[in-house]
């Protein structure tokens, strides 16, 4: 049902390697642009001048002397009462950090999180549009993130101003449709659309748009595409992708499938169709959190999405045994997860001490921030 207009819908063919600089490609369709920043931050910063977006300018990660984390721990305990902070976590950021915090889940659960706690001050570990959405929805509150540099591919391939022409484009062309965005844009491309989605509230939304409309998705094709195809409406596509998701390897997962019989292939639909296609739990990750919680026999699990994932589904279903996809690299069955988001990577313990001492970096309100407040508002509260 989905329809990608334009250019080829997978416009970046290339595997992100984490030990790598980065890479950066551009197919020349405004709606095809995928950015993967480089740890001296060259292309991302030009990218960013180009699509005049406000996001953090990336500087080198600085070498973090090595410290116990359970003193770390403990200094955070302590500057948490004092701050009067809780953290929140996502389920991507490492377990050490999932350990300390006062809520984890996914990026709808934080986003309410937020609204609900009681504290002055949030700290945010996650990445950059997840400390936006909660500052929109709580103004009020300071919002501390571990590290401002933490962004989203998936966010980058969205620029706000390419996504404005296109909108310009598709009515000019006569077409009557409504924006939906899932939540990984930044709050800028939010402010130009009618509803946010997350992978846990995506159907419910997606109901709500008037029938008579057209569907414009931005910017994951892969959960566009998965989204059209359970709920039957028709979607014009973003060609984004998270570079994540995209590398999952179809062999490694048969691979995985022949050397694990009886196992249950649980994907996030940000994965390609490919993988989905062979998958038997398809979901965010509240659904499958919830999945395994409900199984009480012994299973093996291979997941396909961020292999931080891994610490809450053993932390709910200890029960079972849990596979990162790719996950069997070697014929003694050794794993390797190399399917970790470098983004969600920046958050450590260091950081959350340093952000709570400091009072910094903070996410400060910006004044496009008033219009993203109303869909997101609209979309995730109501
Ligand atoms: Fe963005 Fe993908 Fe990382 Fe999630 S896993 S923060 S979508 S790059």
């Amino acid at each position: 049902m989905a329809v990608v207009v334009g250019a080829d819908p997978v416009a970046w063919s290339g595997r992100w390697d984490p030990g790598l600089a980065g890479q950066v490609a551009e197919s020349g369709d405004p709606r095809c642009i995928l950015s993967v920043p480089r740890e001296n931050g060259s292309e991302t910063n030009a990218f960013h001048e180009r699509t005049r977006m406000q996001l953090p300018v990336l500087t080198p990660r600085a070498a973090e002397i090595e410290e116990d984390p359970l003193d770390l721990m403990d200094e955070i305990d302590v500057l948490k009462k004092e701050q009067d902070a809780a953290i929140l976590a996502h389920f991507y950021v490492d377990g050490d950090l999932q350990e300390i915090a006062d809520f984890t889940g996914d990026s709808l659960k934080l986003a309410r999180d937020a609204t609900r706690i009681p504290n002055s001050t949030i700290v945010f570990c996650g990445v950059h549009f997840m400390g936006e959405s909660a500052k929109i929805l709580s103004p009020e509150k300071t919002v501390l993130m571990p590290d401002l540099q933490a962004g989203c591919s998936l966010a980058d391939s969205c620029p706000a101003d390419r996504l404005a022409a296109y909108q310009a484009e598709l009515r000019a062309q006569g077409h009557d449709f409504q924006t939906v965005a899932y939540i990984n844009t930044t709050a800028a491309v939010k402010s130009l659309c009618d509803w946010i989605v997350t992978s846990g509230n995506a159907r419910e939304i997606i109901d709500r748009v008037p029938a008579d409309k057209e569907i414009l998705f931005v910017p994951d094709q892969h959960l566009g595409r998965y989204l059209s195809s359970v709920t039957g409406r028709p979607m014009i596509l973003w060609a984004g992708s998270c570079m994540v998701h995209e590398v999952f390897s179809i062999q490694d997962l048969l691979r995985a499938k022949r050397n694990h019989p009886g196992s249950i292939v649980m994907a996030h639909p940000e994965c390609p169709a490919n993988i989905l296609e062979i998958s038997d739990v398809v979901g965010g990750t509240e659904k499958m959190r919830n999945y395994v919680a409900s199984i009480p026999e012994k299973k093996i699990f291979l997941v396909a999405t961020e292999a931080n994932m891994i610490h809450p589904l053993k932390k709910i279903a200890p029960q079972h045994e849990y596979i990162p996809v790719p996950g069997i690299m070697t014929s003694t069955g050794e794993t390797c997860a190399c399917n970790r988001c470098p983004h969600m990577a920046r958050n450590t313990l260091q950081k959350v001490r340093d952000c709570l001492k400091n009072r910094s970096p903070e996410i400060v309100w910006q004044p496009y921030f008033a219009q993203a407040q109303d869909v997101l508002r609209r979309s995730l509260l109501k």
